[in-house]
Formats: structure tokens, C-alpha cells, sequence
């Protein structure tokens, strides 16, 4: 007996990503899908930092120039210590979660990513 659960899930052409699916392909670096699904690439065409700490990403679609704003969780307190000891350490504190290199940048005490917006020192 054939199970089917799921395997609808897998049609990708011309839907929606998850917005959680939207963030890890941001991270991993591989180019996100269109917002509304016309099938284009969209890229980060603003960033910016909310009042929790966490990231606002507005991604605009290449194609059909529709933009969407997704918003990134704060730093864990795993993540924050990771920055301060390589930070401390004299090192390049980098972003947690890109899987390139991005630098953080200060503003003030605070340390903060150019490409996420999430901020990892308060
Ligand atoms: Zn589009
Ligand atoms: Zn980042």
C-alpha cells in the first residue's frame, strides 16, 4: 500500500515558499524565490533592524518587481555569546547565520548585521 502523504507538498513550480523556506535559502546564500511565485528571483532591497533586535527583510522580486517583508527572529543568547567571545577574541565578530562570511557592523556599542539586521550585542 502506496502512502501519498506529502508528496503534493513537493510540486514547487510556481508556488509559494514558505516563509521559513524564504529565510534559509536568504542564509544559505542560493537566491530566494519570488513573493508572489512568478517563477523570478528576488533579492534584499532593505534592511533594517526591528525594536526586538531582530532583522526586517523587504525582498523584491527581479521579474515582476512585487516586494514582500519578512521578518528574522532576534539573536539567541547562544548566538550573542558566540559574537561577544569572537569579538573579545580581537576577531572579525561575523553573522551566526549566513552561510558566507558577513561582517557585523557597530552602531554605537551595538553590533549588528548589514544583511540580516539582526543585532547580536546589545
Ligand atoms: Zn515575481
Ligand atoms: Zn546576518
Amino acid at each position: 500500500m502506496a502512502i501519498r502523504t506529502g508528496q503534493n507538498r513537493k510540486a514547487r513550480r510556481g508556488r509559494r515558499v514558505s516563509r521559513a523556506g524564504v529565510l534559509e535559502r536568504f542564509y544559505a546564500g542560493v537566491g530566494t524565490p519570488c513573493p508572489v511565485g512568478c517563477g523570478g528571483t528576488a533579492q534584499a532591497v532593505r534592511v533594517s533592524t526591528t525594536p526586538r533586535g531582530g532583522g526586517e527583510v523587504w525582498l523584491e522580486c527581479t521579474s515582476c518587481a512585487q516586494r514582500a517583508r519578512y521578518e528574522v527572529p532576534p539573536a539567541t543568547p547562544a548566538e550573542k555569546r558566540k559574537v561577544t567571545i569572537a569579538a573579545k577574541a580581537g576577531g572579525e565578530p561575523l553573522c551566526a547565520r549566513h552561510a558566507g562570511r558577513v561582517t557585523l557592523r557597530a552602531r554605537g556599542r551595538q553590533l549588528f548585521c548589514p544583511e540580516c539586521g539582526v543585532v547580536f550585542r546589545e
